[in-house]
């Protein structure tokens, strides 16, 4: 017997941290027959506004780290944002959002990454050579798919698509 037979990755699997979700329990937003309305609720602090009732995971089947606990960001439907900029295929885990200026639905996390469980980003992006702040886009701190999100560079306002993550 020989240890070469291992599948790659296999080994990567196994060592998963422990709050890695269980795939069968990954719900996207287009599992839920009303959409945003299913997975919100009124904000504690601020019955006015909604957030999210689950709590926000990365959406790939076998990852699910928790990037958000349920009642943190707040929900803003605003312009959308082009996150695609990269000449990768998309994941099948992340759906394409309407192109701006349509608007789509966020969850909007404020002041500081302090609010997050676990979030990564990538390297500061200057979509457009006109716009003086450069993005950065969210990504799953476990596994990098993305993006699932954006920010600008130093702000204090962090985007989460909400059909590009996955409650539980
Ligand atoms: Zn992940």
């Amino acid at each position: 017997m020989s240890d070469q037979s291992l599948p790659s990755g296999a080994l990567e699997a196994l060592q998963r941290p422990s709050n890695a979700g269980d795939r069968s329990t990954i719900r996207k937003l287009s599992d839920f027959d009303q959409g945003v309305l299913a997975v919100s609720a009124s904000h504690d602090e601020d019955l006015g506004e909604l957030t999210h009732k689950f709590d926000l995971l990365c959406p790939r089947n076998g990852c699910g780290s928790v990037i958000l606990k349920a009642g943190v960001g707040r929900w803003v439907e605003r312009d959308s944002v082009e996150l695609d900029i990269s000449k990768e295929p998309l994941h099948p885990d992340l759906p394409t959002l309407p192109a701006p200026p349509a608007t789509t639905h966020w969850w909007l996390v404020t002041p500081n990454i302090i609010e997050f469980e676990n979030i990564g980003f990538t390297r500061p992006v200057q979509k457009d050579a006109v716009a003086a702040q450069k993005l950065k886009f969210l990504i799953c701190a476990e596994c990098d798919l993305g993006p699932l999100g954006w920010c600008e560079e130093g702000g204090n306002e962090f985007w989460l698509a909400c059909s590009r993550v996955g409650y539980r």
